[in-house]
C-alpha cells in the first residue's frame, strides 16, 4: 500500500479534512505537523495564537490516537523535515491542505516541486474555504470588489458537502522520531496565558461543543444581539476557524439545515445574518488571493502618502486600554485577557486608532497580529483596511465612529465596560460612557479619580473628528 504523509497545517481536525480523507482512501497514513517558526513569523506571532496551536495540537494528537494514528511532530524548516520523514518512512506521497497567505503559498509551491525528488506524488487540497479559492469572478471575469455583489453571487452557488472522518484509517506502524507537543516550544516561559483556559477550549471537540452551544443559546438571537458585546450571542468560532479546528463547510451546512427546517426558534433571519458573516470571511480570502498586497499596502492608491502620525505614546495607551474612552479601553483589555475582541468593538477600537489618533492601520494590524488568538491574515487586513477606508469595499472616509455614541448604543448599561474595566464598576450607567462628565460627588462615590485610577480622554472627540476629516480631505483630493 502507498505510504502517504498527511501534513497538517491550519486544518487541525479529522472531519472535512480533504488531505486526510484522500490519504485514507489510498493508503497508509503518516500524520505530521511541523512547527516552522521562521516560516510562520508573520502568521502565528502572538503568544495567544501559539497557546491555541499548542492545545489544538494536543487535541489533534489525542484524536488521531483514538483512530490508531500517531502524530509526528517536528520543528525546523518544513522542507527539511518533510524530506527527512519521507526518507525515514520511505513515503510515497505527501498530501496537505492549501494555505493562501502569499509567502506561505509561494513556499508551498517550491516545496511541492522539490519534494517530487523524494516522493512520486505531492497533492494539495482545499478545505478551509466554502468555495474554490479565486473561482468566483464577476461577468467581466474580474474579482468582485463589493461585498454585496459577492454575497449575492455566493447565494447562487452551492457549497460542497463536508467530508466525514474517514473510517478504518491504516496507520503507519513503525516508529518515526517525533517531539512531544511541549518540545515544539510554542508556549512562553511566562504562564500568563493560563487564563485562556477560562475562555476557550482549543481543538476539534472544543470547536464542535462551541458550535452546539451557539446553536442552543445564541444563534436564534444573532440578528438582534450580535452587535451587543455583553449579549453572548455570537459564535466565538473565529479562533477555531482560524486554526481549522472546525471546517467552515460543516458550520455552513449545519446552519443551512436549521434554516431549511425553519422552526419558530430559527426563523431564518438570524441564520442568514450568520451565513453572511461566514461570507465576509470568504470575501477576505477572495481579496487576499486577488490582491495579496492588501496585507501591507492600502488597496486604494489614493491612500499612499496619507499623513499618518507617529504617535508612539498614544499608540501605547491604546494598546494598554488607557485611552480614557471606556468602550475602547474595554475592548483593548478584552483583547489582552482573552486574545479576541467582539466584532462591534473591534471596529470601534480600530476606528479610534486610525481616525481619532491618526495612527496608521498597519500599526493596528501589527498589534492585532501580536495579540489575537484568532489572527487570520486575510480577515485582519480586510478589517483594518475597511475601517481605514483604504480597502476595496471600505467604510466611507467621513464615517468616524463616535466612541461615546457607540458605547451608549451597544453597551447602554455598561455591562461590557464594567466587565473589562473593574475600576469603573461603580460608575452609574448614565456616566459610564463618558466618566469625565460625571459630577465630582458621583466620581467620589464610585471611587474613581480621573487621571489617577482611570485616565482622562487622551484626545477630545470633536477635535479628533475635525483633524481626521482634514487629513481625509487630502485623500479625497488625491487623484
Ligand atoms: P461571529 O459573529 O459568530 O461570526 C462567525 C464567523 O464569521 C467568525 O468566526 C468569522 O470567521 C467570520 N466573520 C465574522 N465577521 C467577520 C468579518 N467582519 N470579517 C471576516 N470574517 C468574519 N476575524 C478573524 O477571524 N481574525 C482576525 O484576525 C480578524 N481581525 C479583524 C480586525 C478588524 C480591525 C476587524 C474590524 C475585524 C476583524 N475580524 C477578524 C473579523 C471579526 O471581528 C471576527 O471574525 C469576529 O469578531 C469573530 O467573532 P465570532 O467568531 O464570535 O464571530
Amino acid at each position: 500500500m502507498k505510504k502517504i504523509i498527511v501534513w497538517f497545517r491550519k486544518d487541525l481536525r479529522l472531519h472535512d479534512n480533504a488531505a486526510l480523507w484522500e490519504a485514507a482512501q489510498q493508503g497508509i497514513i503518516i500524520p505530521v505537523f511541523i512547527w516552522s517558526e521562521e516560516e510562520e513569523r508573520e502568521y502565528a506571532r502572538s503568544e495567544a495564537a501559539r497557546w491555541w496551536l499548542h492545545h489544538s495540537l494536543k487535541a489533534l494528537e489525542e484524536k488521531l490516537k483514538s483512530h490508531g494514528l500517531t502524530l509526528i511532530l517536528r520543528r525546523g524548516s518544513s522542507f527539511e523535515q518533510l524530506t527527512l520523514i519521507c526518507n525515514q518512512a520511505e513515503a510515497d506521497a505527501v498530501f496537505f491542505g492549501e494555505r493562501y497567505e502569499p509567502s506561505i503559498s509561494r513556499r508551498d509551491g517550491v516545496i511541492t516541486k522539490n519534494l517530487l525528488l523524494y516522493v512520486s506524488e505531492v497533492r494539495s487540497f482545499s478545505s478551509s474555504l466554502l468555495f474554490p479559492p479565486g473561482d468566483l469572478l464577476n461577468q467581466k471575469n474580474d474579482p468582485y470588489k463589493v461585498f454585496t455583489s459577492f454575497w449575492k453571487r455566493t447565494m447562487r452557488e452551492s457549497v460542497n458537502r463536508p467530508l466525514p472522518i474517514p473510517e478504518n484509517m491504516v496507520p503507519y506502524d513503525e516508529a518515526i522520531p517525533s517531539l512531544q507537543v511541549e518540545g515544539l516550544g510554542l508556549l512562553s516561559e511566562n504562564t500568563w496565558y493560563e487564563k485562556f483556559h477560562t475562555y476557550w477550549e482549543p481543538g476539534e471537540e472544543g470547536a464542535i461543543t462551541r458550535w452546539q452551544q451557539f446553536v442552543d443559546e445564541g444563534l436564534s438571537r444573532y440578528v438582534v444581539d450580535r452587535d451587543i458585546p455583553s449579549a453572548h450571542s455570537v459564535s466565538l468560532l473565529s479562533p477555531h476557524l482560524a486554526w481549522g479546528d472546525i471546517s467552515v463547510r460543516s458550520v455552513w451546512h449545519s446552519a443551512k439545515r436549521l434554516h431549511n427546517e425553519e422552526t419558530e426558534e430559527f426563523n431564518g433571519t438570524s441564520i442568514e445574518a450568520f451565513l453572511r458573516q461566514l461570507i465576509w470571511r470568504e470575501f477576505a480570502y477572495h481579496q487576499l488571493i486577488h490582491f495579496p498586497k492588501m496585507l501591507h499596502e492600502p488597496l486604494r492608491e489614493k491612500f499612499k502618502g496619507f499623513p499618518w502620525l507617529a504617535a508612539h505614546e498614544e499608540l501605547a495607551k491604546w494598546q494598554k486600554g488607557l485611552t480614557g474612552y471606556p468602550l475602547v479601553d474595554a475592548g483593548m483589555r478584552e483583547l489582552w485577557e482573552t486574545g479576541a475582541i467582539h466584532n462591534r468593538v473591534r471596529m470601534v477600537v480600530a476606528s479610534f486608532l486610525v481616525k481619532h489618533l491618526l495612527v496608521s492601520w498597519v500599526e493596528g494590524s501589527e498589534w492585532f497580529q501580536e495579540t489575537l488568538a484568532d489572527f487570520d491574515a486575510a480577515s485582519n487586513a480586510m478589517g483594518w483596511q475597511w475601517v481605514a477606508g483604504s480597502g476595496i469595499d471600505a467604510a466611507p472616509y467621513f464615517r468616524i465612529f463616535n466612541p461615546i455614541i457607540q458605547s451608549q448604543k451597544f453597551d447602554a448599561e455598561g455591562l461590557y465596560i464594567r466587565k473589562w474595566i473593574p475600576e469603573l464598576t461603580e460608575i452609574p450607567s448614565k456616566y459610564i460612557h463618558e466618566p469625565w462628565k460625571a459630577p465630582v460627588d458621583v466620581l467620589l462615590e464610585a471611587g474613581v479619580v480621573l487621571g489617577e485610577t482611570y485616565p482622562l480622554p487622551i484626545i477630545d472627540h470633536s477635535l479628533a473628528r475635525g483633524r481626521a476629516l482634514e487629513a481625509y480631505a487630502q485623500v479625497k483630493n488625491n487623484v
